[in-house]
């Protein structure tokens, strides 16, 4: 049994990392059997991939495979698997660095394999394939490659770089699927800071696999390395708030594209139904706004917060994000102070609902929601603080609609 992979790479080279990875030379799947039912932990077994995914009570997660030999039929399409020695299942791997295993059996414990110079390259900080076809047997080892490239702030050797730029002038990377694309693309994103990989893309000219038309200018670029800081406030101001860090990114650079090109990549890229509309609202919407709340003149928290009830978290941080690229330093702070406001503006509710309405005696029906909605307005700009407040607010209204009945009592609710 082998430890391998990513969590190998990591311990060489003192860095955190849980994603532990086994390998068995014979039946993983059996051996995850018998894991999970001597320490109680859950088990998916993946068949077709000889691979099993265990999960024990304190939070820790093991995946355990079987040793394999991947072949290749059809380029960037998924390979079949069969059972294999351990050097094999090295040799389907994508880089050197990541090709090294530990052996785990009690008498070879520690026994390091490293046929391809995984640890000489480390030492070189260096991302090396193990042979020529590599990224024509997988396109996605092009992404991979510059992720643990720009992570590690390793280079790629010689040889590795002419054959990516190779495969990134054909058409490989379009023969990948969406999701498989997307995966890639969100993984890179996910990085600490990613603004390098995208620059790096960029530079690649593996941007135009997004959308041949992506328009990535000065601006877009000064956007999207706004976005860390962005997202640092606001973890910081709201806690609570769970962000959707890749898709800020594919929002920012996707910013100054039309419509339909963001249209085009969001299909290419078969994002979610919530991941595509928080990219397609990213664009002029975010700019509308940025206008109204960073010009002079007052604007009411109300105001505030209708401009911006339809945003997602997302979309504020990068709506920030714009702000901060700005460099403006007064409509800075001025907009830190409307987002916080609208924040806590989202918390606020009116005491009375629908049902109050209908006792008070208003017939239902759509002005409901604009009465309503003229009470939370009015909440949220502190103009009104109670119940009985809403109910004098409701009542004048209806007064002056000519829709007077005698004003209910707030106690029993009975005219
Ligand atoms: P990360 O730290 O980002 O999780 P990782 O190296 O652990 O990186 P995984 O995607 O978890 O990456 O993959 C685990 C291992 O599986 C890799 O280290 C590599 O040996 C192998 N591997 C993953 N993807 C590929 C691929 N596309 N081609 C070849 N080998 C791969």
């Amino acid at each position: 049994m082998y430890l391998v992979g990513g969590v190998v790479r990591d311990l060489l080279l003192k860095r955190e990392n849980w994603d532990l990875d086994l390998t068995v030379e014979g039946d993983g799947i059996a051996f995850a059997r018998l894991v999970a039912n001597r320490y109680g932990a859950g088990l998916a077994v993946f068949e077709r991939f000889a691979t099993a995914r265990l999960a024990f009570p304190d939070g820790l997660k093991l995946d355990i495979a079987t040793t394999r030999r991947e072949s290749y039929t059809q380029p960037a399409i998924l390979p079949t698997v069969q059972p294999a020695s351990i050097e094999e299942d090295l040799s389907r791997r994508d880089f050197t660095i990541n090709a090294i295993a530990v052996q785990l059996n009690p008498r070879q414990f520690g026994r390091l394999l490293d046929p391809y110079g995984g640890q000489r390259d480390l030492r070189a900080r260096t991302i090396r394939v193990l042979h020529a076809g590599s990224f024509q047997d997988d396109p996605t080892r092009i992404f991979r490659a510059i992720r643990f490239e720009q992570r590690f702030g390793f280079r790629l050797e010689r040889t590795t770089s002419r054959l990516l730029a190779r495969a990134v002038s054909t058409s490989l990377i379009q023969q990948l699927s969406g999701p498989r694309l997307r995966n890639e693309i969100l993984l890179l994103f996910a990085e600490h800071d990613p603004v390098r990989a995208i620059a790096r893309l960029g530079q690649l000219k593996l941007l135009r696999f997004l959308h041949h038309r992506l328009c990535y200018t000065t601006q877009v670029k000064r956007v999207v390395t706004a976005v860390l800081q962005a997202l640092v406030w606001w973890a910081r101001r709201f806690q609570d708030s769970v962000i959707d860090r890749p898709i800020v990114y594919l929002m920012a650079l996707s910013n100054e594209s039309s419509p339909v090109v963001v249209a085009a990549m969001i299909r290419r890229l078969a994002l979610s139904r919530e991941q595509a509309k928080n990219v397609s609202a990213g664009g002029r919407r975010v700019d509308r706004a940025l206008k109204r709340l960073t010009n002079k003149g007052t604007v009411r928290p109300s105001q505030v917060y209708r401009l911006l009830e339809d945003f997602s978290d997302e979309a504020l941080v990068l709506l920030l994000a714009k702000q901060l690229s700005m460099h403006h330093g007064v409509r800075l702070s001025l907009l830190k102070r409307h987002l916080v406001a609208y924040v806590k503006s989202k918390a606020v509710k009116t005491a009375l609902t629908g049902r109050d309405l209908q006792a008070m005696g208003l017939q239902p029906g759509p002005q409901y929601k604009t009465i309503l909605g003229k009470l939370l307005d009015a909440r949220i700009d502190g103009m009104i603080k109670t119940e009985a407040d809403e109910r004098a607010f409701v009542q004048k209204r209806l007064d002056l609609a000519g829709w007077g009945k005698p004003m209910l009592t707030r106690e029993t609710g009975e005219g």
